[in-house]
């Protein structure tokens, strides 16, 4: 660093979630991360929120990355998103699912602002299991599969949720099932998908025994082979049903899709990248042993059919790398491939992740920094441009 100048590149030190559902190898395998206490390395979180806020060395002294930022927001986010979101408005992770994270939904923009604003007025803390709105914020997400990802993500044809829930045939459904083949609308599949989560006691245990009977019995079919094995993580747990009313797809890695507000999603199994906005609001839909809030659920869902053939995201190949064009404000994703020399400008505070080899960054100051595979690097937004060097694959999260 050349002296006088602020810094330019700030290696991370970034926080590993170890919650249960997390790989014990994906991650060090993939991003040569050390686990030398074979943790469940569930997610690499980096960037500045509070449950898990990067450190970076700023003048040799390591420091959290939001005070960093906290210093001087104009400079490091840019005055129009220091003033639009006071804060870094995405968190970008790596994501290793050992096994299926819970089915969720999460609210729209206006949604969550009402909705928090609700439970805060009630008195609810925010900590505890019945409080839905954690942010007044909405929860878009972006996951880049790194190796096979399999995911749920928005609803079905209804016209094939009706065929499947026909074809496993369970005697319980029969009237629900007769009742949204009748009305095939998006408010007969609400009346359907709140009944099918809302079932209790003996009538819930029938069906989804119903279910899995069903399945075992069908395993060479991929979906049922997908049921027998979630129901193996949650046995008995009324989001076995889910697969049959949701889209279910492998992404191959370099595949990306998006998350909508408001749909429904479920993460199987695989490892990938994660971009999202900041936030924590989650409605849950099954596959958890945590509150379901099936009213506020299905306040909060869209009841449309989301085509198979459309879940999938092309990116734009410009500029020098595949830029995917996201439909909000919140963040933005982009990957280079081998490059060399190549001159990015910011826009924005920017992280940017080695995936597969050594990333050297220089500016046009002097300073030069390189980041190992699977170690990441924060750019504030006032260092305008820089030159990208890396022989593998350089993931870049910005806004
Ligand atoms: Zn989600």
């Amino acid at each position: 660093m050349t002296k006088g100048l602020p810094q330019c590149f700030f290696p991370m030190e970034n926080i590993i979630q170890d919650y249960i559902w997390g790989s014990r190898t994906a991650i060090s395998e993939l991003l040569s991360v050390d686990n030398p206490d074979n943790a469940h390395q569930a997610e690499i979180w980096m960037g500045a929120h509070p449950n898990g806020c990067s450190k970076i060395t700023n003048n040799g002294e390591s420091t959290l990355l939001s005070d960093f930022i906290n210093q001087d927001k104009t400079a490091v986010l840019t005055e129009q998103t220091a003033t639009e979101f006071g804060e870094l408005p995405y968190l970008f992770k790596v994501l290793a699912a050992g096994e299926a994270l819970s089915v969720q939904v999460h609210p729209s923009k206006a949604q969550a602002e009402v909705g928090f604003a609700k439970e805060e007025a009630a008195g609810i803390p925010r900590t505890a299991g019945n409080r839905n709105y954690k942010d007044p914020n909405h929860k878009p997400e972006l996951v880049y599969a790194l190796t096979p990802y399999q995911a749920m993500n928005g609803f079905r044809e209804f016209t094939q949720t009706i065929a499947l829930f026909e074809q496993v045939n369970i005697p319980v459904l029969t009237d629900l099932v007769a009742a949204f083949a009748s009305t095939p609308t998006s408010k007969g599949l609400e009346t359907f998908f709140s009944a099918i989560l809302s079932l209790q006691g003996e009538e819930k245990e029938t069906a989804v025994s119903a279910l899995l009977e069903y399945a075992t019995a069908h395993q060479q079919d991929a979906l049922f082979a997908t049921i027998v094995e979630l129901a193996g993580q949650h046995p008995g747990d009324i989001g076995l049903f889910t697969p049959l009313m949701l889209n279910v797809i492998t992404l191959q890695p370099g595949e990306a899709m998006f998350l909508y507000a408001c749909t429904p999603h479920a993460y199987l199994k695989g490892t990938g990248l994660e971009i999202m906005a900041n936030s924590d609001n989650v409605l849950r839909a099954g596959l958890t042993p945590k509150y379901i809030d099936v009213a506020e659920l299905v306040d909060c869902t869209k009841f449309e059919a989301i085509p198979f053939d459309t879940l999938q995201f092309t990116p734009e190949q410009k500029d020098g790398g595949l830029y995917y064009d996201i439909p909000v404000d919140d963040f933005k994703f982009a990957l280079f491939e081998s490059v060399s020399d190549l001159t990015v400008s910011t826009q924005s505070a920017e992280i940017l992740l080695a995936l597969d080899s050594d990333v050297t960054l220089t500016h046009q100051d002097g300073e030069t920094v390189t980041i190992h595979q699977g170690q990441s690097v924060f750019i504030p937004a006032y260092v305008d441009a820089y030159c990208l060097n890396a022989a593998g694959r350089v993931a870049r999260a910005f806004n």
